[in-house]
């Protein structure tokens, strides 16, 4: 059988520093926020090439904050892609606020920037932008759009870590990137983690309170703040991971070049172009026949994913909010697209052999 994700596999080459980390945090006594969350912090900001991280209980966590941080009044408006992962709209739904559901360009997956416009009036207050799969948006267009209406621009860097558009990094062209550090993403934890990186200290300063129950120094309490730190542990696991990212996305993206280069053309490829680095989060294709072909690639001991089987206008939880809108390109996507394996833990056999069958069906 070949598995869409094994994380026991993918962590292997990790047991041992993992292991030590956490017999040194175990005996240093010191849980949360110390120097595993502020070592992390530095070098995940490093990495990113970012000013500044703070560690955050998840990403989910991450988009909130960096909402709650310009204390919008209640309904302002965000724009969102239409076929974005549910947290990217709940987190705009938890923050108090109103999620406006752009389209994605079919070519990217990504938000349309050339959709973005007619959806903005004078309650529109921010954009995320989530880089969908690995793919980073189209950030040069969305800039001019924020800059030109004034708009607060967050990112929304879960499947992205590392990802660049003209060589610059996921995470560093909005006031916020926001990063999940799930154990199935990119960089991923042993639990749930997650971080915002910023160019900006004031902000810094705020999230650092905010996820602190909005305290800058203890019991003393400047805003209605959350609990939502990085604990010591994930801190420690994931500073030895940080290492071997790039290993872990260049492993990835020498999958996906077996995939490009000999799947037949039967099956929509993800799109290569010079501006964009990838970093597969997810390596997805399109086909008519997306339930035969994942049914067939399971008879033949092959698990794939779909990412995502239900757009979120037509989730049964959000029907109240979206009522009967319709996002043609969203559901189109949510059709036909299927996530194969590719993984740190996958083989470049395994990877033959997927193609060997996919080009059969
Ligand atoms: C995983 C993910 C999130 C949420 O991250 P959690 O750490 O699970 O809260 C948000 N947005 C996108 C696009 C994701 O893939």
């Amino acid at each position: 059988m070949i598995e869409y994700e094994d994380l026991g596999k993918l962590n292997e080459p990790f047991f041992e520093d993992f292991t030590h980390s956490f017999h040194k945090t175990l005996s240093s006594g010191w849980y949360i926020l110390g120097d595993n969350v502020k070592a992390f912090e530095q070098e995940f900001a490093e990495y990113t090439g970012s000013k500044y991280c703070i560690g955050l209980a998840s990403g989910l966590d991450a988009l909130v904050l960096a909402l709650k941080a310009f204390n919008f009044l209640p309904n302002a408006e965000v724009i969102v892609a239409s076929n974005t992962y549910i947290a990217t709209i709940l987190a705009i739904i938890n923050a108090g606020h109103k999620p406006i559901l752009v389209e994605p360009d079919l070519a990217t997956y990504n938000i349309d920037p050339e959709r973005i416009s007619e959806k903005i009036n004078h309650q529109t207050k921010a954009i995320m932008v989530t880089h969908l799969y690995g793919k980073v948006g189209e950030m040069d267009k969305i800039a001019a759009i924020c800059k030109q209406h004034d708009l607060k621009l967050i990112e929304d860097c879960a499947q992205a870590h590392g990802a660049t558009f003209k060589g610059e990094m996921a995470g560093t062209f909005g006031d916020f990137g926001a990063f999940s550090f799930y154990p199935t993403k990119n960089l991923g934890a042993l639990g749930d983690a997650g971080a915002l990186t910023t160019n900006k200290e004031t902000l810094c300063n705020l999230i650092k309170a905010l996820r602190n129950y909005g305290s800058s120094a203890k019991y003393h309490n400047d805003y209605i703040g959350f609990n939502s730190r990085l604990d010591e542990v994930q801190a420690g696991f994931l500073s030895i991971k940080l290492v071997k990212l790039a290993q872990i996305t260049q492993h990835k993206r020498t999958l996906a070049q077996s995939y490009l280069e000999n799947l037949k053309a039967d099956f929509i490829l993800p799109q290569v172009h010079p501006d964009y680095f990838d970093v597969y989060h997810i390596f997805n294709i399109r086909h008519p026949k997306r339930d035969e072909l994942k049914q067939y690639l399971l008879a033949h001991d092959i698990k794939t994913e779909i990412h995502y089987p239900i757009p979120p206008h037509q989730q049964k939880g959000y029907l109240n909010i979206f009522k009967r809108e319709s996002y043609p390109i969203a559901e189109e996507i949510h059709q036909t697209t299927l996530s194969l394996p590719i993984s740190f833990a996958h083989q470049t056999s395994e990877i033959e052999r997927v193609i060997e069958v996919m080009n059969r069906f």
